[in-house]
């Protein structure tokens, strides 16, 4: 391989290429190395007083991976029928788990309901409906609209009420027989702003605030997800953003809040390299184009909303500029543009770091091209 750039985990990456020399398994596939990930849920939540740790489960699926997690100790944050059940064969108590999806399908609500799980989000009237009739009791708390500036996958337009509709769904939902507990956010997935969470913060205590004056006492504060992995660029560490978290909890909410994080890309993400395989190469005018099996269908889907990959090929060839497509024969498969590279021979490897969250999980077999393992290491 060519010289590896200081930021890649030496260690990760001589388990890799050890991988790829002994192993059998044809390629594609996503290599997850097991010391990052218990490295990383290690560290999240360390920095924030009384908090606890419920790994976004949408991020990487894969049983091994959610197995290995389970034997940490985190929690799980769920959204769907299908998330609940792989937990719940892996024999995961409910107490472990939490649902922040504000809108649940029927099913799912039923399921996760009787196996026992007591948390849930909401950020609307018909929601507050469903889950009074379906799951009476239920500890509840409200997904607050806050800024998502600054993140490379912005999650604000699709959920999050205002302050007023906030107060007035908690009470609703207390009248209704709900435990309304807390308030939720999510500042957009991989945020390099770290000002979004304290606007997040300042604006949860607004709320805070108006609905313990109108008679009910909150005890969650759940900041959702965020924390952004190192792709191609340096991003602020944990540490950082968690001491800037704590600080402006602690400025406002008494000592007795209970901070609820429910990290995703941060646990996976940067775990994660794909081991793809070049399927061709073409002059087309004067772009050169390199196809590799691992495409925006099967696998990076996430490159075309923005998110920029490393590549690494093992060939010391003269460099040139690329524009990486993957496998299948539609048009939106092409996965990154002006890249350099070495020329690599067709029937090379290709490495993809940073590629543990949100890959395989949103991967399709479109065109029969199949969703790359995943193989923890
Ligand atoms: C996706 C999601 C997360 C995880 O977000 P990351 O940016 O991957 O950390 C957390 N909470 C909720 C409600 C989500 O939908």
């Amino acid at each position: 391989m060519e010289i590896i750039p200081d930021y890649i985990d030496k260690t990760t990456w001589n388990k890799v290429l050890n991988h790829i020399a002994v192993s059998d398994e044809p390629p594609p596939y996503l290599l997850i190395d097991k010391e990052v990930v218990k490295e990383k849920s290690l560290i999240i939540g360390k920095g924030i007083k009384r908090s606890r740790v419920f790994y976004a489960v949408k991020a990487n699926p894969d049983k091994e991976v959610l197995t290995f997690m389970s034997s940490l100790g985190v929690g799980f944050e769920i959204a769907s029928e299908g998330e609940l059940q792989i937990l719940a064969s892996l024999g995961i108590e409910p107490e472990r788990i939490i649902t922040s999806n504000p809108v649940k399908t029927l099913k799912f609500l039923e399921q996760a309901v009787s196996y026992g799980i007591r948390y849930f989000a909401f950020d609307s009237e018909p929601e507050v409906e469903k889950l009074a009739h379906y799951a009476q009791g239920s500890n509840v708390y409200v997904r607050l609209s806050v800024p998502n500036e600054g993140s490379e996958w912005p999650l604000s337009k699709k959920f999050g009420v205002e302050l007023d509709e906030a107060a007035d769904l908690l009470v609703s939902a207390q009248q209704k027989g709900l435990n309304p507990v807390g308030i939720t956010f999510h500042v957009g997935s991989q945020c390099n702003n770290v000002y979004n969470w304290n606007a997040a913060i300042d604006k949860a205590w607004e709320l805070w605030e108006v609905t313990v004056q109108k008679g009910i006492p909150l005890r969650i504060l759940n900041i959702g997800g965020g924390y952004p992995i190192r792709y191609t660029k340096n991003v602020v560490d944990i540490a950082t953003i968690e001491k800037k978290i704590d600080k402006a909890i602690s400025r406002k909410f008494s000592t007795d809040v209970e901070v609820f994080i429910e990290p995703g890309r941060s646990v996976i993400g940067d775990a994660g390299v794909f081991v793809a395989t070049v399927v061709g190469k073409a002059l087309r005018g004067d772009e050169n184009w390199l196809y590799i099996d691992v495409g925006v269908f099967n696998g990076l889907m996430e490159s075309i909303g923005g998110i920029k990959y490393n590549y690494f090929v093992g060939s010391r060839s003269e460099q040139k500029v690329w524009t990486i497509a993957g496998p299948s024969c539609d048009s939106f498969d092409v996965i990154d543009r002006d890249v350099a590279l070495p020329e690599p021979e067709i029937g090379n490897r290709i490495l993809i770091p940073s590629s543990g969250a949100y890959t395989v999980s949103y991967a399709s077999e479109f065109n029969g091209f199949s969703i790359p393992k995943t193989i923890l290491i």
